[in-house]
């Protein structure tokens, strides 16, 4: 589903280089719930930007779907991106948009008619449990909450892979495991692979199957949760 074969990004700025990500092969399989673990300033979010395609590596390759990106052509490009939703720890809601507004907003620029967008968000209002709130603006909404948005409005376009930036790091440990439990019902009942990035270990724990640990740019290590993180 996304392969990186030896990826390494260089950032310049001022003069000064800085290889965020150094020399990265993983392969993330569908059906992954693929954790990233590393402290601040490991690379993560650089390595996230690949995937999603904001970011051209400086050398290596990415594949996502088939698609190697070195040569993909500007409109697989765009029928690529539909196919990958993303959240965030800060959840980038639009503010002066209603929660119905949210989640019709990739619709919307889809062109969907105004029928389909209304079964597409009752059907996702449904799925994060927020029927009630069709109405609400985000500031009038908790932090779980507007997650559940964020999660809806990634999920409008029927994407197969989902990338998280530190989706939970931004809630209480109880809203937490409730966001993780959404997640891995996106996983199981849509066979969306996921993606995520974190600092906590905690989240790797509780989801994911399969894990890499990043630091300095590198991946020292990369496997089974379960033979990763065994209790001593
Ligand atoms: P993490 O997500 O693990 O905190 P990042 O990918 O944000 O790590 O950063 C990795 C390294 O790359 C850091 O040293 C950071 O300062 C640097 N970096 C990230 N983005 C940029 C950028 N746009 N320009 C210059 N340096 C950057
Ligand atoms: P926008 O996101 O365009 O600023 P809104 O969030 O108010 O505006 O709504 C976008 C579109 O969805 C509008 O056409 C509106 O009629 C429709 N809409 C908004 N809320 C609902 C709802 N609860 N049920 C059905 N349609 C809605």
């Amino acid at each position: 589903m996304i392969r990186l074969e030896r990826v390494s990004k260089i950032y310049e700025s001022g003069g000064k280089k800085v290889e965020a990500v150094k020399d990265v092969s993983l392969h993330i399989k569908k059906g992954d719930i693929f954790g990233i673990i590393g402290f601040s300033g490991a690379g993560k979010s650089t390595l996230l930007r690949l995937v999603n395609l904001l970011e051209r590596p400086t050398t290596g390759n990415i594949i996502v779907d088939n698609y190697d990106l070195n040569s993909i052509s500007s409109k697989d490009l765009r029928q690529l991106r539909r196919k990958i939703g993303m959240i965030f720890q800060t959840f980038n809601l639009f503010n002066s948009r209603t929660v119905y507004g949210n989640i019709a907003y990739p619709l919307k620029l889809e062109k969907k008619s105004k029928e389909e967008i209304h079964q597409r968000v009752t059907e996702l209002l449904q799925f994060v449990g927020l029927e009630d709130k069709a109405d609400k603006f985000p500031e009038q909404l908790s932090g779980g909450q507007k997650q559940r948005v964020g999660i809806a409005r990634a999920l409008a376009t029927s994407p197969d892979i989902l990338l998280c930036d530190e989706a939970t790091s931004a809630l209480d440990p109880e809203t937490t495991n409730e966001i993780l439990n959404l997640l891995k019902k996106v996983n199981e009942e849509f066979n969306i692979t996921i993606l995520l990035i974190t600092h906590e270990m905690n989240v790797i724990r509780k989801i994911c199957n399969r894990v890499a640990v990043m630091e300095n740019g590198r991946i020292i290590e990369e496997g089974e949760v379960f033979n990763i993180f065994s209790n001593p």
